[in-house]
């Protein structure tokens, strides 16, 4: 299983799909137990009752969080009584859809099991196409036990088991691809985020290259923090850690409606607009006065820093790397001409 997996939701998500198909078994086999009582098939009445008692008692065993194990009896249980029915009622009843709504659940238990072993699943698919042609043809050679079995009994049957298997391959993909949708989501956001500021990281710089598509006054500015080697020697590395972040938080406080990341180490990207009554180099500016005048308080400590900036416009068709590296070139151009500077 995936390391970043939320646990909670992917336990809820089996433990809410449990109860919802132990709840839909039971409803489905009192129904057959009304039908078969109704019509005097005793022998599928009493097997249908035994049936009805061991789902309740599965509900003991989700409650135990043993869900595979009730997966597994669910499955053979299924299978058994697929079998006992289509043998007794003749194979128009249509019990045998069940099969095919097994391979699906199958595949799902297989993605939320510990084991993820998919051969399991495929195992499960040969088992449930043996079965399947098994019964075909020995209903095929050999009449039904309940011989002339009322029509609306084989229609009503026949129609409830289409209308159930395909809303159930419905109700579990859909289950399937909503849990995959917001794990994949959860998943780039987390690869897209800076795990120390919590600001984006140079990945969501790429993405936001990518999906801007108007770029035309757009400049990029990358800064540097002056010094931040003797922050870490004189504080040490945690205090160094806890001034980057209240930078960060600085830079995005400063500078909205800008892209603020973290390029990496104490260097930060910023894409603003060159657009309304200020112009960048006046953004920028403000910026770096803004991280000059403030004193970073970390614990008992208080830092004093600067920042050197250097910033390009977009000119067309410009990739990003080129564009990084005109503003990392005019920002060591601040570096080497005194620092705490913005070079454009
Ligand atoms: P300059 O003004 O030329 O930029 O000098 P500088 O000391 O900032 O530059 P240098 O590249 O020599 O040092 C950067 C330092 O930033 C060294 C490294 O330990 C520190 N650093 C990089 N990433 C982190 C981090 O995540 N946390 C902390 N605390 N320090 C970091
Ligand atoms: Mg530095
Ligand atoms: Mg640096």
């Amino acid at each position: 299983m995936a390391a970043n997996v939320d646990k909670k939701q992917h336990y809820r998500t089996i433990e809410k799909t449990c109860y919802g198909a132990n709840i839909i078994y039971l409803i489905l086999h009192v129904f057959y137990l009304v039908l078969f009582i109704v019509n005097h098939y005793d022998i599928l009445a009493y097997v249908t009752g035994g049936i009805i008692a061991i789902y309740i008692l599965f509900f003991f065993l989700i409650k135990a969080r043993k869900y595979y194990i009730y997966a597994l009896c669910c499955g053979n249980l299924f299978f058994g009584y697929i079998s006992v029915t289509t043998i007794m009622l003749g194979f128009n009843t249509g019990f045998h859809f069940y099969l095919i709504g097994l391979c699906v659940v199958s595949f799902f238990t297989t993605y939320f099991s510990k084991f993820r072993n998919i051969k399991g699943s495929i195992v499960w698919v040969g088992l449930s196409l043996t079965i399947y042609l098994t019964l075909y043809l020995v209903t095929t050679f050999n009449k039904p036990y309940y011989e002339n079995i009322p029509q609306w009994l084989e229609m009503t049957l026949f129609i409830t088991h289409a209308v159930v298997v395909f809303g159930f391959i419905a109700i579990y993909l859909v289950v399937f691809l909503r849990y995959a949708m917001s794990l994949e989501n959860k998943i780039v956001n987390e690869s897209r985020t800076d795990e120390l500021t919590q600001i984006s990281n140079r990945y969501g710089l790429y993405d936001y290259f990518e999906n801007e598509d108007n770029k035309s006054n757009l400049v990029l500015a990358l800064f540097d923090i002056d010094d931040f080697k003797n922050i870490n020697d004189t504080y040490g590395h945690a205090v160094g850690d806890d001034v980057l972040t209240k930078v960060a938080n600085l830079a995005v406080f400063t500078l909205k409606d800008s892209f603020v990341c973290r390029y990496g180490g104490e260097e930060f990207v910023i894409v603003l607009r060159n657009e309304g009554k200020y112009s960048f180099f006046d953004k920028l500016e403000e910026f770096r006065k803004s991280v000059e005048k403030e004193t970073f308080e970390v614990g008992f400590n208080k830092v004093k820093i600067t920042v050197t900036i250097g910033a390009a416009k977009y000119t067309n068709g410009i990739s990003l790397e080129k564009w990084v590296e005109l503003a990392d070139e005019r920002m060591y151009t601040g570096k080497n001409t005194g620092k705490n500077k913005t070079v454009i």
